[in-house]
């Protein structure tokens, strides 16, 4: 039998990323990696196979990151684990022995209870090449695509068909069951000016709407709502998130949590069985603001939570601090992004919140080739002036605004902190060091604080 010190289930954010983390932390102790599929696509890029990236095969995690850590690469599906031996067991009956196990297995799509999910032609976003190209294939062929689901993967999916069907009796809906788009990460305003730039680019968005069954003879045909209206499709896309997958660990009798995930504690360690770690979308997350369960599941979570189990396997080095939430999406030439809590859910959480605004474009001057104009929130605790979120809309400058304000809800970094933050300027890059936008919302925060 085939043994290692380390053994990780699961190929794609988590799993290597916690293979890495050990390797680099005790470089003596030898690294298998199991993971089901032939290739790994790259979980987030996904949508942009449908327009951007062209295939699925041109959105995968190159293998060479693997061996460039020293970490062995075994393909196949682990059908079992045995604790008490320190087992796992492939499909193929190999067994692979292990004096430390990290469980990555990630997360599956979420099946809504609508009849009619069999049909041919209705797709759910699947991490699978095979799957995604028979996709691909199918959406080369019709002309009306109907996406059941208003979040980021909806949003990313509609506006890649448009990119990618760019014909003129070519129809891409979205059918969310929330009074707007996006409205679980983003704010009212930003969520309005979402649906905007998707109307523009020719998007047909119906919120407040549910799909109540999928029609169709074999083949689909349209979908009816809630309300009695029906809309005619010739493909559905299910795009309404994910659950843990959380199989093999429930079939070795590890502790699962409410929210669906293996329980861990803070140092990814699984309960009741210090040698098996978990981490990734298939381990239970608690938020970062409240310790409450957390249902967010996103690859800055995944990995971080990674790099956590990784350095722990042979002694503590970190602890998770939980899920802050930093996210991210573009439409078109429009990104948003969100950071923490929004205003709305800061208020729903109990804070006393402050808000703090800043306008204006992200280059100086505003005639900079490639410059945008940004919209920052800054959300504070009235209080102590702790940063609790920030929110905006903007260009490609918004997904590393995102990270700093991320970094900074990490490190309770205030508002008073931020005012005199120094930051770095230059006219083809940033904004004006004048009107910096997280430096002047800060600004305005504490004014408001007064
Ligand atoms: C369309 C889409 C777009 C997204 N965009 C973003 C984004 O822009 N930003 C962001 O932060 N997050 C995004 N996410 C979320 C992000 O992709 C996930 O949070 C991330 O993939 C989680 O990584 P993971 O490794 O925990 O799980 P997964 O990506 O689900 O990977 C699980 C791995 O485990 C393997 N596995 C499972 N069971 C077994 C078994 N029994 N034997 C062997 N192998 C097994 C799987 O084959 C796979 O390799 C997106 C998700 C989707 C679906």
């Amino acid at each position: 039998m085939k043994k290692a010190d380390v053994v990780i289930v699961g190929g794609s954010a988590a799993g290597p990323t916690a293979g890495i983390s050990c390797r680099r932390r005790y470089p003596d102790k030898s690294v298998i990696l199991i993971r089901k599929e032939e290739k790994v696509l790259v979980p987030c890029g996904i949508p942009y196979v449908f327009g951007t990236v062209g295939s699925p095969e041109k959105n995968l995690i190159p293998d060479a990151l693997l061996d460039k850590n020293g970490i062995e690469l075994l393909k196949g599906e682990v059908v079992s684990l045995e604790r008490d031996k320190k087992i796992v067991s492939l499909a193929d009956g190999d067994e692979i022995g292990y004096d430390k196990l990290v469980l990555a297995t990630g997360s599956q799509p979420l099946e809504l209870p609508i009849p009619g999910l069999d049909k041919e032609n209705v797709f759910s976003v699947k991490k699978d090449v095979a799957y995604l190209s028979q996709m691909l294939d199918t959406m080369n062929q019709v002309k009306n695509v109907t996406i059941i689901g208003g979040g980021f993967i909806g949003v990313e999916f509609a506006d890649e068909c448009r990119k990618h069907r760019d014909c003129e009796d070519c129809s891409v809906t979205i059918i969310e069951i929330l009074p707007r788009c996006l409205k679980l990460a983003l704010d009212d305003e930003f969520c309005q000016e979402a649906e905007d730039v998707l109307v523009e680019r020719g998007v047909k968005v119906l919120t407040n709407k549910k799909v109540e069954s999928i029609m169709g003879d074999g083949k689909v045909s349209g979908v009816r709502l809630s309300d009695g209206q029906e809309l005619s499709a010739d493909m559905v896309i299910i795009g309404v998130g994910a659950r843990p997958d959380t199989r093999l660990a429930e079939a070795a009798g590890l502790e699962i949590g409410l929210a669906g995930g293996i329980r861990v504690d803070r140092h990814m360690r699984t309960l009741g069985d210090e040698n098996v770690f978990a981490c990734g979308d298939c381990a239970e997350k608690v938020s970062f603001f409240s310790g409450k369960l957390s249902r967010l599941m996103l690859a800055s979570i995944a990995t971080g939570e990674a790099r956590v189990a990784g350095a722990n396997l042979y002694g503590i080095c970190y602890s998770n601090p939980g899920a802050v939430g930093v996210f991210c999406t573009v439409i078109g030439e429009r990104a948003f992004g969100c950071a923490g809590l929004g205003e709305a859910v800061a208020r729903r959480e109990g804070y006393n919140v402050v808000v703090g605004q800043s306008a204006g474009p992200d280059r100086h001057p505003g005639s900079m080739p490639g410059a945008a104009n940004v919209k920052l929130k800054l959300v504070f605790c009235k209080e102590k002036g702790l940063l609790l979120g920030g929110s905006a809309s903007g260009g490609t400058s918004i997904g590393e605004l995102m990270n700093l304000i991320g970094a900074c809800i990490q490190h309770s970094v205030t508002a008073y902190d931020m005012a005199v933050f120094q930051m770095g300027t230059h006219p083809a890059l940033t904004a004006s060091p004048i009107a910096y936008h997280l430096v002047n919302a800060a600004e305005m925060a504490v004014k408001a604080m007064k």
